[in-house]
């Protein structure tokens, strides 16, 4: 039996997308590759809220996260900093050559749009860069107030993290302003990792036209003229993408409102179980993030002991805290397949093994 994953990715993946997965390869130039890759633009493009192609990049988030940076970043970056993956994305920036400045904020806090617009003002940038949500300490970050900021600075180009938001909470690219909105497969849309989504605007791609250094593997250029023609530029994941129009089959199937609610609603579930075992929210309340809760190790739960005991006894695992988090935080995800039935499951088993373990 495989064990199931409440760590906030990558995340359990449902029998019904592994057997979707297990399909004969096609060639990635044939025709049937070009009605599958088209088959999932509208899909993508909803959840997304965006009319801009959505290209799939064989690589995990990091891959475009990085690459970005590559295309759009001539002057300097504003890498908005809460929490372990946005600090990472200022030394990735740092790593690719790039001018960048940190805006810092304690892990925990949200994105303050104001210190945004400060920073932005000074004159000197041309990118910004943050996360919608925060997984390493289950932070949503207000992203219309982020964005309406932003697009007060025409020449900024925005480069948006929801890695561990999409299909979890609405997200609305086009309404936003979103230049560069960033996914992956392994969080909430339950497949395995290996695949990025990336959605570029064309003001984006048009800034890109004009930098030297954006290599080749995740060049904007290569990613639209191939998907032009209904392709990626370089062999793709077939089998991930089986996965993914499996999974975009579901999603429509559930309606996405649906998939929201039922998000919040399992979200709020185990909310509740950490409040009544007398743990807080990490963050502050209103910015807890909806496909996962991280909360505070307020009580000194031994976060391993803990692990080691869900594991044997109930064959599923959480999140002991991440980066220099660990054992002070613990994350449980709710992202994905996940039901009521699983989760008051899981809420079960977590009762049975924090109270063996003093809590
Ligand atoms: C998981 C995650 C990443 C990194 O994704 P990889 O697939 O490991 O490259 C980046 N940002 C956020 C917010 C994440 O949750």
């Amino acid at each position: 039996m495989s064990i199931r994953l409440y760590i906030p990715g990558p995340i359990t993946v449902s029998d019904d997308t592994f057997r979707a997965m297990a399909q004969g390869m096609i060639g990635h130039r044939s025709k049937d590759f070009v009605a599958l890759y088209q088959s999932l633009q509208p899909g993508l493009q909803k959840i997304a809220g965006t009319a801009d192609p959505v290209y799939l990049s064989t690589s995990s988030s990091w891959g475009v996260m990085e690459g970005s940076l590559r295309n759009v970043t001539a002057k300097k970056v504003l890498c908005c900093m809460n929490g372990a993956f946005s600090d990472k994305w200022f030394d990735v920036a740092q790593r690719c050559g790039k001018e960048a400045t940190a805006l810092r904020f304690d892990w925990g806090k949200p994105v303050d749009p104001d210190a945004v617009r400060k920073e932005l003002l000074t004159g000197q940038y041309d990118a910004i860069t943050f996360i919608h949500s925060e997984t390493s300490t289950g932070t949503l970050s207000p992203l219309a107030d982020i964005t309406a900021v932003v697009r007060e600075f025409p020449d900024v180009i925005s480069i948006v993290d929801t890695v561990s938001s999409f299909s979890t909470v609405p997200v609305s690219k086009d309404a936003l302003g979103i230049d560069v909105l960033i996914s992956g497969s392994q969080k909430a849309l339950a497949l395995p990792p290996g695949l990025a989504l990336l959605s570029v605007s064309e003001r984006a791609r048009q800034r890109a036209a004009t930098l030297t250094g954006r290599g080749y593997y995740f060049d904007f250029l290569e990613f639209q003229a191939n998907h032009e023609k209904g392709m990626t530029p370089s062999t793709p994941a077939i089998s991930l993408i089986y996965g993914l129009s499996h999974q975009l089959k579901r999603i429509e199937e559930e309606g996405i409102e649906a998939r929201y609610a039922r998000h919040l609603r399992l979200n709020e579930k185990v909310r509740s179980w950490g409040k009544r075992r007398g743990f807080q929210l990490f963050p502050e309340e209103k910015f807890g993030t909806r496909g996962l809760n991280c909360f505070a190790n307020t009580r000194n739960v031994d976060l391993d002991a803990v692990n080691k005991a869900l594991k044997s006894q109930f064959s599923s695992v959480i999140d002991g805290g991440y980066g220099k988090l660990k054992g002070k935080t613990f994350r449980i995800s709710n992202m994905g397949d996940e039901t009521d039935a699983t989760i008051d499951t899981l809420i079960g088993a977590l009762d049975s093994v924090f109270s063996a373990n003093g809590a």
